[in-house]
Order: structure tokens, then sequence, then C-alpha cells
């Protein structure tokens, strides 16, 4: 079974999965350019919701919930946005924060119509709609 380790930029956060990641994938909507500070997200879900455990430093988190029943946990001190929750518990990783390789690569672009005008999309992924159209594309 893979571990795959994660931590905040500051390090008062670390977490580390024992299992896979799945459903690798970046938006590029204007409400994940803000959430990630960038001009996508990139985020892969938990394939077993269990797998994920805090290592130190989850009382250094602060929850954002952005819509009802989902929502995404930084670090309070750096800032570093670490996972996405739904109904309170882990649903996913960002990217970012893994230490060395997580395993995945981005499966699909998704919203690139809203993407950022300054943003060059680059690598061999689809780039699409939605989620669900790029399950369906292939
Ligand atoms: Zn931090
Ligand atoms: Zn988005």
């Amino acid at each position: 079974m893979p571990l795959i380790e994660g931590e905040c930029f500051c390090g008062a956060i670390k977490y580390r999965i024992d299992g896979d990641l799945v459903r690798a994938r970046s938006c590029h909507c204007s409400r994940c350019r803000k959430a990630f500070g960038g001009a996508a997200s990139a985020y892969a879900e938990l394939a077993h919701s269990d797998s994920f455990s805090w290592v130190c430093g989850s009382e250094n988190l602060s929850d954002y919930t952005s819509q009802e029943s989902w929502g995404l946990a930084f670090c309070k001190t750096c800032g570093t946005t670490i996972c996405g929750k739904h109904l309170g518990r882990v649903h996913g990783v960002v990217l970012g924060a893994v230490n060395g390789d997580p395993g995945v690569e981005i499966e699909a672009h998704i919203f690139v119509g809203s993407k950022a005008p300054w943003d060059h999309i680059g690598g061999t992924a689809p780039q699409v709609g939605t989620w669900q159209e790029s399950r369906t594309a292939r």
C-alpha cells in the first residue's frame, strides 16, 4: 500500500495517506483560482476515506465552508490550503502540499472556459468544461 505524505509551507501541519489518490484534476474556475492562489486547483480524492490521518498540527487548521457541506481546510499560520472536506471529513488533498510523488497525474483540466486570461494550460490532459464531461470523453 502506498504511503503519501504532505505538509503545509511552514511545516506545522503534516498528514499521511495509507492508500491511493484518485481522480486528479485541475480546475480553472474563478473560485478555485482564488481558493488555491494560482492558475487553477490541483486536487485529488482519497480512494478510501479512512486512509487519511493527521500526523501533527491538526489544531492549527482553519476550515472554510464554501458551499453547503463542502469546504477547504488551510494552515492558520502560513495559509497553505491542505485538503478538501465533505460533511466534515477529509475528501481529498491539494496536490501542491504533497511531498514527493502522489502517484497520480492530472487527468483533466476542467472549467477551462473560465480560465484566467494570463493562463497557458500545458500538458496533454483533456481540457473540458466539467469533471463529468472529462469522464464521458474517454
Ligand atoms: Zn503552515
Ligand atoms: Zn473550480
